[in-house]
């Protein structure tokens, strides 16, 4: 072989060879990219609040999208173990017109709304899987909603409450953050005023748990969960309306077939995250009717609403309702909710809204 020949086969090689590594960095680019877009698509399936997909369906794409599935008990999604967390995360986040939109209720695994005084409502969101960066404002406990975290043995973050609220708190060794004694889990957002502007983070009640030791592990009951969809065999409830007070105080929510779920209205115009813009959406609604006074005598006209007892009230999915009983035989006893043959309700996967009202509230299904 001349040197010309072999030169000139000695530069095919190298332009070969530099084709063929091309084409592998592109194909194993596209892999990780490939990765990088179902986990994404995964992130936004679950911002979507989308039927999460079965532990089976995770296995059949090749690669698996959800490292060691396991079902959240409090939403029945599927999440990776190792994101959920040890106890519930329990957050009052107010409802004050000026306090909307809120930040963080977008990932809740369940919201409870009830009424607080004045007319007003004021939410208490319960975390068992979420980074959120920024939840909040957060408000001042009330003694009723002690009543159901501590079902959920939760970890309670909170700033401040009324007299019989820091009564209890401190009776029934609640053990939580308060914003009042706490420098280090909240902030004020200076872009709103006092008393609407105080926030948190994940990250911060979970370093601030971990230093006062309530980072443990806890037995909880929850709601059951149906495989796939179950749509309850009642009546149609497509729309639903509740009033607190006829002023800036109306829920609405709205069937949305092609989510599955419900849209939420506050005061007639779209609830949504401060921070995603997304509107906040519910795929299972719960509303408990409960007994209700303005406690005897409180300057501020607060509230007695009695959570243990039974009760009637409303399961609402999938566009249909029906309607429920439900009991809790003790403060720390769980809530069961029964179904008109005395059945335990099977909730669809998804966040679920419990709507505590007033036997006297005006609630339209339709
Ligand atoms: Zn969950």
């Amino acid at each position: 072989m001349t040197s010309r020949k072999f030169n000139l086969l000695l530069s095919l090689f190298v332009v070969l060879f530099f084709l063929f590594s091309l084409t592998a960095g592109c194909s194993s680019q596209k892999v990780i990219q490939e990765k990088e877009e179902n986990q994404l698509q995964t992130e936004a399936d679950a911002r979507e609040n989308l039927p999460a997909q079965s532990s089976e369906e995770v296995k059949t794409g090749g690669e698996p999208k959800t490292v060691d599935p396991t079902r959240c008990p409090l939403c029945g999604r599927t999440v990776s173990r190792h994101e959920i967390f040890k106890r519930p995360i329990a957050v009052m986040i107010e409802n004050h017109p000026k306090a909307r939109p809120q930040s963080g209720l977008d990932e809740a695994d369940i919201v409870y709304e009830m009424p607080v005084e004045g007319g007003i409502s004021r939410f208490m969101a319960i975390y068992l899987h979420s980074d959120k960066s920024r939840i909040g404002p957060v408000r001042s406990s009330r003694p009723y909603y002690l009543d159901k975290l501590l079902e959920y043995e939760g970890i309670y973050v909170y700033f401040g409450g009324s007299p019989q609220a820091w009564e209890d708190i401190a009776r029934l060794k609640i053990e939580g953050i308060n914003g009042i004694y706490d420098g280090l889990t909240f902030w004020r957002d200076e872009s709103r005023k006092k008393p609407h502007n105080a926030y948190t983070s994940i990250k911060k009640i979970k370093r601030t748990s971990e230093m006062k030791g309530y980072d443990r592990d806890v037995n909880f009951k929850h709601f059951k969960f149906c495989e796939g969809e179950e749509v309850p065999e009642g009546e149609k409830a497509e729309t639903v309306i509740l009033k607190f007070s006829p002023f800036k105080y109306t829920v609405k929510y709205e069937y949305n077939r092609h989510k599955g779920g419900y849209l939420r209205y506050m005061d007639n115009k779209p609830h949504i995250d401060r921070e995603t813009h997304k509107q906040l959406s519910a795929e299972n609604i719960i509303i408990q009717k409960a007994k209700t006074m303005v406690i005897p005598g409180d300057d501020a006209g607060r509230l007695n609403i009695q959570l243990v007892g039974k009760g009637e009230g409303y399961y609402i999915s999938k566009g249909n309702c029906i309607k429920i009983t439900w009991e809790k035989k003790s403060r720390k006893g769980y809530t069961y909710f029964y179904d008109t043959k005395n059945k335990e309700i099977t909730l669809n996967p998804g966040t679920t809204w419990i709507q505590i009202v007033p036997y006297n509230a005006e609630v339209q299904i339709q």
